[in-house]
């Protein structure tokens, strides 16, 4: 093990979206800057989840960056949600034209990093036994990096192959002529159900708690679309960044109350064929705060459910009861639903008969036992918390983050936290769930202007506890007028339920990610109010 000491104004831990676009901000500043990566490549969550299926829910030409002109106007996309292998190219050449890679280690695991009060700088040491010291710290780690596998008893028992999708081989993994079992209907369940189903000799899924899927509506982007596309791009930016969940679509027709059944219906399918989030946004302004507006778009989604699955016991085990629709993060579809109509495929509700253990053949539920030969673990993330609190990151006083945040987590804004100074967190908790590389950028552009402020006014930027406590109030408030929190009882990691043991807090901000993008920038131009800048 070698140990080395490098001193540096910014250390980012992480090289996905959020890396990239910091590490390319940092150097406008003339920030002496690293980027450490666990992975042996860029990408982060799009290097990790290399599943069968696995492709974007948002539409490519606003699930992207917008930093440089010229990316936006060399880059072609080629559907309308990208596959993964097609958002790693992306990401590479991102990287590649700004020759970004020169500043990244890849392969290496940051395992602690700690604030020393008398230097007034971080210790950052990693699984190779590095240790550097930086000025500022800013993680780009994701909402959804962490792992989530469930305590099942025997795991280690299974003879067969076991893959989690978000660790899945960049071979691939050859599946034809096998029985394969597969844990977990969220949103990576319903992308790769099909595509295994398609391949395998027969899949068995392990429903706990149904999904409202709405097909995604996936298609080649057309030649004239994409110049349109790309002459409007910062008009389009724009009207991401005005839109409550940062994506630029138009708004719904209103409440849903203000419409009879049959328009109601009319509108729906105009939203189902529109496709993906539209599907929410685009039909009605109230379907996550008014329950009869959610319960009309949830019956609609169980009609078209009841419409496409034949076997009508497997339609009804498909269809989403007993909590609000968009209360979980709803998944987009890629002939979900239609793949339940193959003769190889079995749906079994573990739900009323939950896993009891994993055997050496298979899985044993409460009531029956079921074989195959790869079991493939869709259990989703420890979510917005988990890769934060899975570094040991201690600031003042030795105070440990982990510790500071078992009750829930708290931040300023999602992207500071009191007692850990000059610490940086994109998408922190806190920070709203929305369209994640417009939310990305906003977040490096304001921790830019932050680290510029800061080394204006003696080196360091601290949230003060009162605009941290202020901020979680806030964060709590704003939800509470919706259905989100109503998600809580069917596990969804909005609410950290889907952890058993998590504190279960709501910890993304839901109050709207343009409301949330004004809040920072005001800040910002106001000389950075709710933090103090000792010398
Ligand atoms: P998830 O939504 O948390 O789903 C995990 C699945 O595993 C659920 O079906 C869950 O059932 C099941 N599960 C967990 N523990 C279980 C247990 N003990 N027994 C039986 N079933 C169990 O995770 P995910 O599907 O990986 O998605 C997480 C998030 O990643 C998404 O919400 C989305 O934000 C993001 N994502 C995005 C994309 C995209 O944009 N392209 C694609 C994939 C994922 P319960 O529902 O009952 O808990």
């Amino acid at each position: 093990m070698s140990e080395q000491q490098t001193d540096l104004d910014l250390v980012v831990i992480g090289a996905g979206f959020a890396g990239l676009a910091m590490l390319h901000r940092a150097r406008e500043s003339g920030l002496h800057t690293r980027v450490l990566e666990a992975g042996d490549g860029i990408g982060g969550t799009w290097f990790w989840n290399r599943y069968p299926g696995a492709r974007t829910d948002s539409e490519c030409y606003y699930y992207c960056l917008s930093f440089s002109p010229e990316v936006v106007a060399e880059w072609t996309w080629s559907e309308r949600y990208p596959g993964q292998p097609e958002m790693l190219r992306y990401l590479n050449f991102v990287a590649d034209k700004f020759d970004l890679k020169r500043d990244i280690t890849f392969g290496t695991r940051v395992e602690s990093a700690v604030f020393d009060e008398g230097s007034g700088t971080w210790e950052v040491t990693t699984d190779t036994g590095e240790s550097v010291r930086s000025r500022f710290v800013v993680t780009g780690l994701g909402l959804l990096t962490e792992p989530h596998i469930p305590d099942f008893p025997g795991l280690d028992s299974f003879t067969g192959e076991t893959y989690m999708t978000c660790r899945w081989p960049a071979d691939g993994v050859d599946l034809s002529g096998k029985r394969v079992g597969i844990i977990g209907t969220g949103a990576t369940g319903v992308q790769a159900i099909p595509l295994i189903a398609q391949e395998a000799a027969h899949l068995t899924v392990f429903q706990r708690t149904p999904n409202y899927v709405v097909p995604a509506q996936n298609r080649p982007m057309e030649p004239d679309e994409i110049a349109d596309l790309k002459a409007r791009h910062y008009e389009i930016l724009q009207k991401a960044r005005d839109h409550s969940f940062a994506m630029p679509f138009e708004p719904g027709h209103g409440p849903a109350g203000d419409f009879t059944a049959d328009e109601q219906r009319q509108i729906f399918e105009e939203g189902w064929k529109s496709g993906g989030f539209r599907f929410l946004f685009e039909t009605f302004d109230d379907i996550i705060v008014d329950p009869a507006a959610n319960e009309s778009a949830a019956e609609f989604i169980r009609s078209k459910i009841r419409e496409i699955v034949h076997d009508p016991a497997t339609a009804e085990l498909l269809c989403p009861k007993g909590y609000p629709y968009a209360s979980k993060r709803p998944p987009a579809g890629h002939d979900y639903y239609e793949a339940y109509n193959r003769d190889n495929i079995t749906l079994i509700d573990v739900g009323s008969a939950p896993i009891r253990e994993i055997t050496p053949t298979g899985l044993r539920t409460a009531d029956a036992s079921y074989e195959f030969d790869v079991l493939v673990l869709a259990t989703g993330f420890d979510a917005v918390t988990g890769a934060l609190t899975g570094i040991d990151i201690r600031g003042r006083d030795g105070l440990a983050l982990k510790d500071k945040w078992a009750d829930g987590p708290a931040t300023y804004l999602g992207l500071t936290v009191h007692d850990f100074p000059n610490l940086f967190t994109i998408s922190g908790p806190g920070s709203p769930f929305a369209n994640i590389p417009v939310c990305i950028e906003k977040n490096v552009e304001w921790i830019g202007r932050a680290l510029d402020h800061a080394r204006e006014h003696g080196g360091v930027l601290e949230a003060t506890a009162e605009a941290e406590a202020d901020w979680g109030r806030q964060v709590q408030e704003v939800v509470s007028g919706t259905l989100l929190p109503q998600g809580a009882k069917v596990h969804s990691w909005f609410t950290g339920t889907n952890i058993p043991g998590k504190a279960p807090v709501v910890n993304v901000w839901f109050g709207g990610a343009n409301n949330y993008f004004a809040a920072c920038d005001t800040i910002a131009d106001k000389g950075f109010g709710g933090f103090t800048t000792p010398g």
